[in-house]
């Protein structure tokens, strides 16, 4: 995988992960729970309640936090203590009342994700009490969906931010489904399940090729978002799997900043094709390109072999694969295509010195025309007046490169579609095959630069938007249960985001609509005119702000997880994503019937001028396909995975303090285990309850018939004691004897 290659083998201390959770007596002795649980009168379900002292005297245990809500009292710097005293015993995983902490090692620890961990969290009576590890959180989706009972989509959803480890975690979890949905299949079936499990878990290599890059935070960054569902059938063996990907980050092709890379693809063809390739698609070795800083790198180049062995196990045949890496060889070229001042207005801008041989190599390898090519890339055609008349017009030097990075970004995007498309149709299981499935979530995390533009607001927003998930499906949910039962004192503040996202995608105003009006208006965007707008409409918001030193028109927007300010130059052009008719109609009547078939005709249509103002902008088709991600979380069970990157230079173990607080503050982790510290981590409808311990009311019957009742089951009656007659608390206590014989004698009225 990608991430030997990074971190070369070292020197390791010996970290072998031991499932097993420190004794209970030690737990008990290290949180001093043992009294608090029989004096909150709570059932031993209930292993979160903290009324006792201080706990974080004894910095030696610290390590033996495995829930962050016994930590006592919750703050982000106790909580921060408790997680380094973790890493420092090579303990990367923590509970969090429902989400589990991940801290990235940064280095490969040896039997933390091997068969033998992952059999003993399948085989585990009850996962939850081994160590916290990603496998527990797999275990209960893979235990939740498979219930007979109540059989109910699963959906994990990995977050943190770049390099926080999220893309290694969803690896790991796939692997863990796709192992233990093997090792429940019949011998008769294990051949087709090996066949389908080893697709889906070659679309990964297959993917991060085409779609992650080197960047200054993480060498393997996932440069788009990902959702995929791994299907299963009624006997729990995996049919399928399907892939939705979201913002691949498409301007990569042509433009990288200072010390980043492009797609890992463009640098495994480099290294990798034959001398025959290299000749025909113009790629001497010592050739230098544009579009291809930093080659020098050592990274994944070497994986070449591995990822034409993974597009051919999906089904792209090699003469495909063949098409595939010409077309990207000729983007190489395209890059090297530079233009020079006009000498004139009137004249189309030259072609710098050596870039004609490049020109021609990209339209030989893209078969198109070589002067097509050339005139497209450098003079506009202009559709107007009531006749639709049709002019030329020269392209400034600045507009020239604009088309001709534009040729190359939608031209990889079609690619990248392309590639998704043909994923789907080799993992995707006929829908009547499978009854449910468990969805992994990869999506990039939190964005803040130096300088932010529209590709940040998207990936903030859909954070945003994950963060809206999580307070309503737990946090609010939570909150609203302890109102119904009357436990006002749990009442913990946390922090909506409502307005935030108002701000970005409301209605009728918001960011997002104002920016597509000024798409719709076809004119020339003006920053500080749009700047106007924004403070005139949305002034009252108070997520919006402004920098007054900065001499660029810009906004800032209070996210939850800070403020981000986002230059308005360029973001309107962004949003419109322009792409002209006649460039498409040159890759259209491409000669290679691979590119040919990237661009349909239908495309036409869309590009044409008439129909520009219809044409849906990038922030509307990102909302919807967010919005159809959020309907489908929405209906499944979430869990939550919160990755935290230790230190920025991706080091092996070090733990730097302040680096993992911005982080924690971010996700709201405090919130978190304050809100899941005062309620029940289990919660069982009662029927199931008694189900499975009606057969203590004979014991209780024999051993406890006048003692003291036992008023675990229902505390919110107890406390409130609304609902009671004679207004008595005593006489609310509800015994466990008290419901065993009023559920088993049918009248399960509490
Ligand atoms: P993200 O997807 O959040 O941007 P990645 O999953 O790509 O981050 O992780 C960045 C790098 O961190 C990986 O390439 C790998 O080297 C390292 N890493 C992440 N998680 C682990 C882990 N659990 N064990 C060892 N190394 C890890
Ligand atoms: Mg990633």
């Amino acid at each position: 995988m990608a991430a030997s290659h990074i971190h070369p083998h070292r020197e390791l201390p010996e970290v072998v992960h031991d499932c097993r959770a420190p004794s209970s007596a030690a737990r008990c002795r290290s949180n001093g729970f043992q009294k608090s649980q029989k004096d909150s009168g709570y059932t031993t379900l209930n292993h979160t309640r903290r009324e006792t002292k201080a706990f974080l005297t004894d910095e030696d245990e610290l390590y033996q936090f495995d829930d962050l809500t016994k930590v006592n009292p919750v703050t982000t710097t106790t909580v921060l203590k408790c997680l380094q005293a973790r890493y420092t015993f090579n303990v990367f995983y923590t509970n969090a009342g429902c989400t589990l902490v991940a801290l990235n090692p940064f280095q490969p620890v040896p039997n933390l994700y091997s068969h033998g961990i992952m059999k003993e969290y399948h085989t585990a009576p009850r996962p939850q009490e081994l160590k916290p590890h990603i496998f527990t959180v797999a275990e209960e989706a893979f235990r939740n969906v498979q219930s007979l009972i109540e059989p109910v989509n699963q959906s994990l959803i990995v977050s943190g931010e770049s390099g926080a480890g999220k893309t290694w975690t969803s690896r790991c979890l796939m692997n863990y489904f796709a192992t233990v949905a093997a090792s429940s299949t019949s011998a008769k079936c294990q051949g087709n399940v090996e066949r389908i499990e080893k697709r889906v878990l070659d679309s990964n290599p297959v993917m991060e090729a085409f779609g992650n890059a080197c960047t200054l935070r993480n060498h393997n960054s996932s440069r788009f978002g990902k959702y995929i569902q791994l299907q299963l059938n009624r006997s729990q063996q995996l049919e399928g799997a399907s892939v939705q990907t979201y913002l691949l980050e498409k301007t990569r092709v042509a433009y990288q900043a200072p010390s980043e890379r492009n797609f890992h693809i463009f640098y495994q063809i480099m290294k990798g094709a034959t001398e025959e390739q290299r000749l025909e698609w113009g790629l001497p070795e010592a050739a230098e390109f544009f579009w291809l800083p930093n080659a020098d790198k050592m990274l994944e180049e070497d994986q070449f072999e591995e990822t034409k062995d993974g597009m051919l196990h999906l089904g792209i045949d090699r003469d495909t694969q063949e098409q595939v890496f010409r077309i990207l060889a000729g983007l190489l070229q395209l890059g090297n295509v530079r233009f020079s001042v006009a000498t004139d207005e009137s004249h189309p801008c030259d072609l710098k010195e050596k870039a004609t041989c490049f020109l021609k190599r990209t339209a030989n390898l893209l078969k198109v025309s070589e002067e097509g090519l050339l005139e497209q890339l450098r003079v506009r055609t202009i559709t107007a007046g009531r006749q639709q008349q049709i002019f030329k017009k020269p392209c400034s030097k600045r507009e020239c490169s604009t088309r001709r990075d534009c040729v190359a970004k939608v031209i990889y995007a079609k690619l990248f579609d392309w590639l998704v498309k043909v994923i789907n149709g080799s993992i995707c299981s006929d829908s009547f095959r499978w009854t449910n499935f468990i969805g992994l979530l990869d999506v990039y995390g939190f964005e803040s630069f130096p300088q932010n533009n529209l590709e940040q607001l998207c990936i903030n927003y859909a954070n945003e938007k994950l963060q809206q998930h999580f307070v309503a499906h737990y946090l609010k949910a939570q909150q609203e249960e302890y109102a119904a039962e009357g436990l006002e004192s749990s009442f913990v503040s946390y922090q909506d985001n409502q307005s935030c996202l108002d701000l970005i995608e409301g209605n009728p105003i918001s960011i997002f609509s104002l920016l597509n009006e000024e798409s719709r208006l076809n004119r020339l965007s003006d920053a500080n005119k749009f700047k106007t707008r924004l403070q005139a409409a949305l002034t009252s918001n108070h997520c919006l702000s402004w920098d007054m030193f900065s001499k660029d028109p810009n906004f800032t927007v209070t996210h939850y997880a800070g403020k981000v300010n986002y230059q308005i130059e360029g973001m309107m052009e962004k949003n419109k994503d322009p792409v002209p008719p006649e460039l498409v109609q040159l890759l259209q009547n491409s000669l290679d019937t691979f590119l040919k078939k990237l661009f349909p005709f239908e495309m036409k249509e869309q590009n044409d001028n008439k129909a520009q103002h219809k044409a849906v902008t990038v922030v509307s088709r990102f909302k919807g396909s967010l919005e159809r991600l959020m309907r489908i979380l929405n209906s499944t069970t979430p869990h939550y995975i919160r990755c935290i990157k230790p230190n920025m230079d991706c080091k092996p173990l070090h733990f730097k303090s302040e680096e993992i607080l911005s982080q924690l503050e971010a996700c709201g982790i405090v919130e978190t285990i304050n809100i899941s510290a005062v309620g029940f981590p289990i919660r069982v409808p009662y029927q199931h309850f008694l189900e499975r311990y009606g057969l203590l009311r004979t014991y209780w019957q024999c051993h406890f018939k006048n003692a003291a009742s036992f008023n675990g089951c229902s505390p919110a009656k107890k406390r409130k004691g609304s609902s009671s007659t004679d207004g008595s608390t005593e006489a609310l206590q509800v015994t466990v004897q008290d419901i065993l014989t009023n559920v088993l004698t049918g009248q399960s009225a509490i």
